[in-house]
């Protein structure tokens, strides 16, 4: 079994079998960029390692040969005392894990090496001896779990002992001290010397790097980014080069375009006379990557080169690592690089107008989730608010928040409900659950490229990195910035965008791209990149999409904005919340009524305002379809609630009051009182105990369509009966509602559908049977969830799916995205037998899931007409049902 590729092997479609990393080392060194020879260690052998807790048979073999091979190439050996080649061993999964697995450096340096490497570096001590330093504390902490902080603090005694706070200021001897301070450390914690042989580092440091796949930190990045648990992460070992070698050495990242914006331009930090990891650990300030240009015009213009190279490839924005070594680059990394969601849309619209995509790609390249997050409002700034602090706006949005300094504290105060916003120098992978927990993160130190920034975009979460006027004290809990001290708890708000800071709270306005679907914003004449990409790839999306969108609204001014947001009609209009406040009354005395008379005077009572909240909505989707529910929910929502009723009677009987009604009132509560109203008394049930309830809707309803339709409109009723389990429940409703409605509209020339609702299991099981009475099927996959699992949608997502998820019964919550295999059976059941018994039944889905992009996808496949969702998530539903296409 092949364990190990060389770079030459390899290329970037193997990230399955050499991770990210490996992968597109392999495709630039077969494009022929100047990438540091070395070979990958495949996820296999890692997934072999992790179930056996042994390296498997032939690995070690492979890594001799391969590493052989490399000696030869290079003309050094593994730890040669006299020149060595000096390996890092790097992580490297399908998916990028930033920060979350481990690296070592340097492996290869020991007591004899160290001197040959400062003969070959020019008799640069200094330099030989800190790589030896790094080396230890590199494999002592990930290796062998020596706490950090030891050599933290060996290494600031060393600098306070020679009055100094710069690394730099070290010099060979101070060093070769610290070396042996260090290995006191690593005696002491581990119980043995510091590894000497060359291949021994390497065997552990690779075994260090399998381990690390399931580092706590790295198990809670990949559930909240729902990488698969059992992917295991391949090993890099590559040839060292060096940026730390003197001035003319240096290290850093870039981007090919902006990754917050999109915008056109080369991005990037770099720091002079450093190693790799300084940069992305944000420890030490960089400068941005335009100043190489001044530092090493030769270097800078071919990286130039490079990038635009890569780009090309790639076909996306990469991002990159390099290192200058002595004067000559190396790239060390590239992928396709993360962005934030602005970025994702500008720079698609920018490659199909570069011609390196079409639109159809541009339309794979964004989505639902990214395109929800443009519609998060944004501060409102006015004079009022100066900010006290300007970093560098890492990750878009506009979050405001008490300030927190530790990610302990960012968890409790998030648990009690409160905003918080997580203020660091500089993150690190400990923080994870903080940075969760807070609604944005600040940190003083630290670039586009630290592990804040890189975090915070991943999650979508609003950041200011860099911010380097605040001064922050973790432990007095407080930081002080522009004279101001700010402690735990005081408020702050930071804008991601633009990278400002606020004290206090700054009120916020709506998103460009809301007002876009708004209409506000007219994409052909403003100069808003964002604005025009959305409105192009939107518009692509349209052309595609099989599925139509409607929206679920219950008042004329969620459907005219609906309908703004590209609503092609109601897919559900709840009735019941048109019988809460004043008219609740009503309700009460018509589920109470014992006489006839009085239902029928509650029920006069009632058409009227029901016919008006009807036209209403008709008026505003005029011309398109409109699903009205008839009334669904528990009783109890409607009846005063049974023990304050209780009490009431027993105080006022107390004060001898006349009490003859409450308790008539009292005795119809407990009567209809529900140990589970969620399976009681609510829908067609409903409909079906009180006499003339549907029927006063259904006329309401026919009766409204017709004045729109004498008016000049043309309304499209289509009346959905709730909770049908059975056909006969349905034929019932169906029988009196056909004669109202003939009645009603008589030669007006409306057209009213009555379909019903698919949210009982029976239903979806008896889906034939139903058809033969229903012009419609609306898949309630709220109540489907909820009936097919068991699980009480109202209590259970707090109660215990953290559990579930943790146990990874399932990785998201089924009320949130569609369970296929369960739920998502009865919907495809329903729907192919439906439309056996009836061809042409109309098929559509107003569950929650209906905004969900993944939901939309299943949905799209099992062949349903229409979705519905929420206002707010109709062009979420758009796009994604686009993208189900291409
Ligand atoms: C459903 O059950 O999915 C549904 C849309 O109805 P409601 O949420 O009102 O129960
Ligand atoms: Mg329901």
């Amino acid at each position: 079994h092949k364990y190990v590729y060389d770079f030459t092997e390899g290329n970037k479609d193997l990230k399955d079998l050499l991770g990210g990393k490996g992968a597109n080392l392999a495709e630039m060194t077969n494009l022929g960029l100047p990438v540091p020879p070395g070979f990958t260690i495949t996820t296999e052998a890692c997934q072999a390692y992790l179930a056996t807790g042994r390296e498997p048979d032939g690995l070690a073999g492979q890594i001799e040969a391969h590493l052989e091979s490399l000696e030869r190439a290079m003309g050094k050996r593994l730890g040669d005392p006299r020149d060595p080649l000096l390996v890092s061993v790097r992580s490297g999964a399908k998916f990028s894990m930033p920060g979350m697995m481990e690296t070592v450096l340097n492996v290869g340096l020991n007591d004899q090496s160290v001197v040959g490497l400062s003969a070959q570096a020019g008799g640069n001590d200094r330099f030989a001896w800190d790589s030896y330093r790094r080396l230890i504390q590199m494999f002592g902490k990930t290796v062998c779990e020596v706490p950090g902080e030891e050599f933290e603090h060996a290494l600031d005694d060393v600098k306070r002992a020679k009055g100094t706070h710069n690394d730099l200021d070290l010099d060979a001897d101070d060093l070769r001290g610290l070396v042996d301070a260090y290995k006191k450390i690593f005696l002491k914690h581990t119980g043995r010397e510091f590894p000497q042989q060359p291949r021994e580092q390497l065997d552990l440091a690779i075994r260090a790097v399998f381990e690390s796949w399931n580092a706590e930190r790295a198990v809670l990045y990949r559930r909240q980014e729902r990488i698969p648990a059992d992917l295991g992460t391949a090993v890099n070992v590559v040839t060292m080069v060096f940026g730390n070698l003197g001035p003319d050495s240096g290290t850093g990242v870039a981007f090919t375009r902006d990754p917050a914006s999109g915008a056109q331009g080369i991005y990037g930090d770099y720091l002079a006379n450093a190693q790799g990891e300084d940069v992305v650990a944000g420890i030490r300030n960089t400068v941005p990557l335009q100043q190489l240009e001044q530092l090493d015009k030769t270097s800078y213009d071919q990286l130039l080169s490079f990038m635009a190279r890569l780009e090309e490839h790639y076909r996306d924005l990469c991002d990159i690592e390099f290192t200058i070594e002595r004067g000559k680059l190396w790239m060390l990394q590239t992928r396709v690089g993360k962005r934030t969601a602005a970025a994702a849309f500008v720079i698609a619209g920018q490659l199909v107008d570069e011609g390196l995509i079409d639109l159809d790609e541009a339309l794979h390249r964004v989505n639902g989730a990214q395109l929800a997050q443009l519609m998060f409002p944004r501060f409102q700034l006015d004079h009022e608010f100066q900010p006290v602090a300007k970093g560098i706006g890492a990750s878009p949005g506009a979050a405001s928040g008490k300030v927190v300094f530790t990610s302990a504290r960012a968890v409790e105060l998030a648990a009690e409900g409160e905003s918080v916003i997580l203020v660091r120098r500089e993150t690190n992978p400990d923080d994870l659950t903080g940075m969760i927990a807070a609604k944005g993160i600040l940190t003083s130190r630290g670039g586009k490229t630290s592990h804040a920034a890189v975090v915070a975009r991943g999650m979508g979460k609003t950041c200011v990195s860099g911010a380097d006027e605040i001064d922050v004290n973790v432990p007095a809990k407080r930081f002080t910035v522009a004279g101001q001290t700010v402690s735990e708890g005081d408020v702050v708000s930071i804008d991601g965008t633009t990278g400002k800071v606020y004290l206090g709270e700054v009120p916020v306005m709506p998103s460009e791209v809301v007002q876009y679907f708004e209409g506000s914003l007219d994409p052909e004449h403003i100069d808003n990149a964002l604005v025009r990409a959305v409105h192009r790839i939107m518009t692509h999306a349209d052309g595609k999409r099989r599925l139509a969108v409607r929206t679920n609204a219950d008042t004329g001014a969620d459907a005219a904005r609906a309908r703004r947001f590209g609503a092609e009609g109601i897919g559900l209009c709840r009735t019941e919340h048109m019988f809460l406040g004043d008219r609740r009354e009503l309700v009460e005395r018509l589920i109470l009524a014992r006489a006839e008379g009085e239902r029928e005077a509650a029920l006069a009572a009632l058409l009227p305002l029901q016919r008006a909240d009807f036209e209403e909505i008709f008026r505003e989707m005029d011309g398109l379809p409109v699903t009205v529910r008839l009334i669904d929910p528990p009783l109890h929502e409607f009846l005063p609630p049974l023990e304050q009723l209780a009490v009431n009677v027993a105080v006022a009987q107390e004060r001898g009051e006349d009490v003859a009604k409450e308790e008539a009132l009292l005795a119809a509560v407990r009567r209809m009182h529900e140990e589970n109203p969620m399976l009681g008394l609510r829908g067609v049930r409903l409909g079906l105990v009180i006499p003339g309830l549907f029927a006063m809707q259904v006329r309401a309803i026919a009766e409204a369509a017709v004045t729109c339709a004498r008016a000049g409109g043309t309304a499209k009723p289509e009346i959905m009966v709730p909770l049908v389990g059975a056909v006969q429940e349905l034929e019932t409703v169906r029988a009196e509602a056909e004669k109202i409605i003939a009645e009603v509209v008589g030669d007006s020339g409306v057209e009213v559908l009555i379909g019903t609702m698919i949210e009982v299991p029976r239903a979806a099981l008896t889906a034939g049977q139903i058809a033969e009475a229903a012009e419609f099927f609306s898949f309630g996959t709220n109540d489907l969830t909820q009936m097919a699992w068991g699980f009480s949608r109202d209590d259970v997502e707090g109660a215990f799916f953290w559990r579930y998820l943790e146990l990874g019964i399932f990785g998201i919550s089924p009320f949130e995205s569609i369970d296929r295999d369960g739920v998502g059976r009865l919907v495809r059941i329903a729907a192919e037998e439906g439309r056996a018994a009836r061809p042409g039944l109309k098929l559509g889905i107003c569950g929650e899931h209906g905004g969900d992009p993944d939901s939309v996808h299943f949905f799209h496949e099992v062949g349903l007409d229409y979705v519905s969702c929420s206002p707010f998530r109709v062009p979420v539903a758009r796009l994604e049902a686009g993208r189900a296409v291409v």
